[in-house]
């Protein structure tokens, strides 16, 4: 049976109306909800609402909504002094401070004045659902709907499901953001729900990296971008939203998972907030801003002469779109079968994508019985590629990397050299949200496909974790998360026991798990 979402004409409330209940009311006036909004602050809502205006009249003088509409947004939104004035409401939205004791305060009073079949649903980031309604009458009427900032524009919203929600009222929940325009996706409460849980070795692996200096911040960004395809590095990501919000959003899942080692924060981010530098909003944070800031480049190799031609060898799985691109750019490319691990060779270079060993550990091992050995980074699609890691074995003659430069430039993307780290930068990454991601899916926190969608709305990432995993092939995910594993020696790079199997027995992640 279809669920109903809560139908357009009934009356919405929204306590708290800072960035966020401004934004959910307008989004629920857009589509047809007379809203009350309440804010505890005299003048809060009645600035909510002057703020409301103004983006009316810019969204009509940039043709995106006519004025009849813009005024029918702005007639839906009234502001109230009382919350009272919320009783008469269907959904009763809280989006106000982010403290556990003041949201069962305001809860517990909206739940007295509420109709008792009202939905009552918080906002919040970072609390667990099933805390917040521990003290309710009718805990089961109770459900997270965490919108992203800005409202009106991002377009997903995780429903939250405490340990005592009624699915149907989450059912509900979700079926009335689709009615608004919205894509929800559905978890139960736990830290950091989808996203600023899975998202989180995005911000530790590249604060890891940089502090090992491995590689600098700018050549980090420049690979996350030119090879993964993000939107954005890590770095300029912690420095737009603020060093300090995305530093207690890593300290708060780390605490909420009794300490696990895969959510450690960092103490490089943790001296970048004692020492004041918070990101774009100080003027400085990972990188410097303003008029006098020096702009921070990507190590890159310089320009290099192309090899004529190339042996491939093996089966080169992720990497084989190298081979056509090169192909297409004039290099001869022999391919030549091959046990082992896939690898390209030309000039005396064993070039190698990466399983998580270092070039030096390969090179030890004696793998392709050539000191020269140089491993390059995971690179999304090989069709749009600006930029790729790579990196040379300790026992490498040097001159490897620039005869290693002039291959991949041929192809028209930049080189960048980094450290000789495990896994690299990119590809240990999206092992570590692959990791992430499928403990979500085994402990029955949300399906697959939702991690994916939440990581893709949510976060901008080029592909959701699982599905990006499916396409590198889980047996290599699993490998290279057990050679990070066994270079660090430690716990936070295990293997989850779905990407274990599903590895076992070569079946994509994505097939066969059960939604919940
Ligand atoms: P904000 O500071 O902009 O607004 C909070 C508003 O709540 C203020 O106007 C404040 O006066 C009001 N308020 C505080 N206590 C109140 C009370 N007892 N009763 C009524 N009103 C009260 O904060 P925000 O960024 O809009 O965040 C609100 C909630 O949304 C938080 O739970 C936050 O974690 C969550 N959230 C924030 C973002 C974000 O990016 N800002 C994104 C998703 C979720």
């Amino acid at each position: 049976m279809m669920t109903t979402p809560i139908s357009a004409g009934s009356p919405v409330a929204v306590v708290g109306a800072g960035t966020m209940g401004a934004g959910i009311a307008q989004v629920a006036a857009a589509a047809g909800h007379p809203v009350v909004l309440f804010d505890a602050v005299e003048g809060a809502a009645d600035k909510a609402l002057a703020d409301l205006r103004t983006r009316m009249e810019k969204s009509v003088e940039r043709g995106r909504r006519t004025e009849e509409e813009a005024q029918r947004i702005i007639g839906l939104v009234v502001g109230c002094g009382w919350l009272a004035e919320c009783a008469s409401a269907s959904l009763v939205i809280e989006a106000i401070i982010e403290d556990l004791h003041t949201k069962r305060k305001v809860f517990a009073e909206i739940e007295e004045l509420a109709d008792p079949g009202a939905i009552l649903a918080t906002n919040t980031s970072s609390l667990s659902v099933t805390a917040i309604a521990a003290e309710l009458k009718r805990p089961e009427r109770f459900v997270g709907m965490h919108f992203f900032n800005p409202a009106p524009a991002m377009p997903l919203v995780e429903i939250v499901s405490g340990a005592r929600t009624d699915a149907e009222v989450a059912d509900v929940a979700a079926a009335t953001v689709e009615v608004w325009g919205k894509e929800p996706v559905r978890c139960l409460s736990t830290p950091g729900f989808i996203v600023n849980r899975v998202a989180r070795p995005f911000y530790g692996e590249s604060l890891r990296l940089a502090s090992d200096r491995i590689a600098d911040y700018a050549t980090i960004d420049a690979l996350f971008v030119g090879s993964g395809r993000f939107r954005m590095g890590p770095f300029a990501l912690m420095d737009l939203v603020g060093l300090d919000v995305n530093l207690a959003v890593s300290k708060s899942v780390f605490a909420q998972t009794f300490h696990d080692a895969r959510f450690a924060p960092h103490v490089l981010q943790q001296s970048l907030v004692d020492a004041g530098n918070l990101g774009r909003k100080t003027g400085e944070g990972f990188f410097e801003y303003g008029k006098s800031a020096t702009k921070a480049v990507p190590q890159t190799v310089a320009q290099q002469v192309a090899p004529a031609n190339v042996e491939a060898h093996g089966d080169l799985g992720w990497a084989a779109g190298l081979t056509s691109r090169l192909l297409a750019s004039g290099v001869e490319v022999d391919s030549v079968p091959a046990g082992g691990p896939g690898h390209f060779i030309f000039d005396g270079v064993h070039l190698v994508p990466t399983d998580g060993r270092t070039a030096t550990e390969l090179a030890a091992a004696e793998v392709f019985g050539s000191p020269n050995v140089v491993v390059f980074d995971l690179v999304h699609d090989w069709h749009n590629v600006a930029r790729v890691g790579i990196a040379r074995a300790d026992q490498a003659d040097p001159s490897v990397v620039e005869r290693v430069a002039g291959l991949f430039q041929a192809i028209g993307c930049q080189v960048s050299q980094i450290d000789d780290a495990h896994g690299m930068v990119v590809m240990r990454t999206v092992a570590q949200l692959a990791a992430v991601a499928a403990d979500t899916v085994a402990a029955g926190i949300a399906t697959a496909s939702d991690v994916d969608t939440a990581m893709r709305l949510g976060t901008n990432y080029p592909s959701g974790p699982l599905e990006w995993a499916d396409l590198i092939g889980i047996e290599v995910i699993a490998a290279v998360l057990r050679n990070v594993r066994h270079g660090y020696g430690e716990d936070r790079y295990r293997v989850p026991a779905l990407i274990s199997r599903r590895a076992a027995t070569n079946q994509p992640i994505r097939k066969e798990i059960a939604d919940v």
